[in-house]
C-alpha cells in the first residue's frame, strides 16, 4: 500500500445547502501524473483546497503519505501546491519574490530558490519586475514557489488556464522533466481534458462534485481509439480474411462475433467486400471512437462548454 501517495475517502464539502464535493474517493499512486478533469464549478478547487488543508471537509478524510488527522500537517510538508494564485509583489523580481517566501516559510538553503528558478526556466529573468511578467512567466513563478521545498507531491489547480498553446506545451514539458528528474507525483486539474493529454498517466473525472471515473491514460487511449466495429457470423474466419486478404493484424476479436478493426478506416467498402467474397455475413459495421473531449462529454452526459 505504500505506493499510495494520496487518497481521499468519502470526501464531502458543503457550502450552505449545496454540496461542492460529494463523497469523493480518489487514489494517487507514487510517480503518477493524475489529471483531475471537470468543468467550471465541478469541484476541482474545493477538492484541492481540502487536500492542501486550506479548507476542512464536512465529511470524509484525506490520507497523505499514510498520515491522516493530526499527522496530516507534518505530511503536508512533503507537498507543494499551486491552488490559488500566490500573492507576489509586483515590484520585486522572480528571485526576490521567492526569497521572501523562502524566509517566510522557513525553508532552509538559499540555493533552493536558484534551483526552483532554474527548473521552471526563470533563472535568466534578471531584474525584471513581476508586474511586467507575461502570464506564462507568472504561472512559472507560481510553480517555482510550489517546488521550493522539493515536494514529493505537487498539487496544481488549473496551472495552464489562460496560457497560449505554446505555453501549454512548455508547461507539459516542464512537468515531464519534474517527473523524470525528481520522480515527483503530480495532481493537476484542468477543465480541458486535451490540455492534460500526453502528460497525465491517469485521470479522474469530476462532475457536480462527484468523481465519475478514474481511468489510466492507456485505457482512455484505447477507449478513444478510432476503429471499425463489425458484427459478423464468424469472427474466426473474418480474422483470417483480415490477415490474409487485407494484410493487417490491427484488429481485436471481441465476444459475440464482434471485431474492432483499426486499419482500413477510410475504405470500409473494401472490408465488407473482402468478407462477402469469402462468404462471411456482415451484420453491421460502424465507425467508433472519439477524441478525448468527446469521451469526457459522453461521460458527463453531453454537457456543453467543458
Ligand atoms: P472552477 O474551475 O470554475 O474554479 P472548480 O471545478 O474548481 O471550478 P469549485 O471552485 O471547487 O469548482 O466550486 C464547486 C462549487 O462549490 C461551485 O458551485 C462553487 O460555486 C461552490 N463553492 C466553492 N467555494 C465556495 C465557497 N467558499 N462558498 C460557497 N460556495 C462555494
Amino acid at each position: 500500500m505504500d505506493d499510495i501517495v494520496l487518497s481521499t475517502h468519502g470526501l464531502t464539502r458543503r457550502y450552505g445547502g449545496q454540496k461542492a464535493l460529494d463523497q469523493v474517493s480518489l487514489t494517487v499512486r507514487r510517480g503518477e501524473i493524475y489529471g483531475l478533469v471537470g468543468r467550471n464549478g465541478a469541484g476541482k478547487t474545493t477538492l484541492m483546497r481540502l487536500i492542501t488543508g486550506q479548507s476542512v471537509p464536512t465529511e470524509g478524510r484525506v490520507e497523505l503519505f499514510g498520515a491522516t488527522g493530526r499527522d496530516l500537517r507534518r505530511a503536508r510538508a512533503r507537498m507543494g501546491a499551486m491552488v490559488e494564485v500566490p500573492a507576489f509583489s509586483p515590484f520585486l523580481g522572480a528571485r526576490e519574490n521567492l526569497e521572501y517566501y523562502r524566509l517566510q516559510r522557513g525553508i532552509p538553503g538559499r540555493e533552493t530558490v536558484e534551483e526552483a528558478l532554474e527548473l521552471v526556466g526563470l533563472a535568466d529573468a534578471g531584474a525584471k519586475k513581476f508586474k511586467t511578467f507575461s502570464l506564462g512567466m507568472k504561472q512559472r513563478l507560481g510553480l517555482a514557489l510550489a517546488l521550493m521545498n522539493r515536494p514529493d507531491l505537487l498539487v496544481l489547480d488549473e496551472p495552464v488556464n489562460g496560457l497560449d498553446p505554446e505555453g501549454v506545451v512548455e508547461f507539459r514539458r516542464l512537468l515531464g522533466r519534474l517527473h523524470r528528474e525528481r520522480q515527483t507525483t503530480v495532481l493537476i486539474s484542468s477543465h480541458i481534458l486535451a490540455e492534460l493529454a500526453n502528460v497525465a498517466t491517469c485521470y479522474g473525472f469530476l462532475e457536480r462534485g462527484r468523481l465519475l471515473e478514474e481511468i489510466t491514460a492507456q485505457t482512455l487511449e484505447e477507449r478513444c481509439r478510432v476503429c471499425l466495429r463489425l458484427q459478423v457470423d464468424d469472427a474466426a474466419k473474418a480474422s483470417v480474411i483480415f490477415h490474409i486478404k487485407l494484410g493487417t493484424d490491427a484488429f481485436k476479436v471481441l465476444p459475440d462475433n464482434t471485431l474492432e478493426l483499426y486499419d482500413h478506416l477510410d475504405c470500409p467498402q473494401a472490408v465488407s467486400q473482402a468478407l462477402a467474397e469469402e462468404g462471411v455475413f456482415l451484420q453491421s459495421m460502424e465507425r467508433r471512437g472519439s477524441d478525448l473531449e468527446g469521451y469526457f462529454l459522453d461521460l458527463i452526459g453531453g454537457g456543453r462548454d467543458a
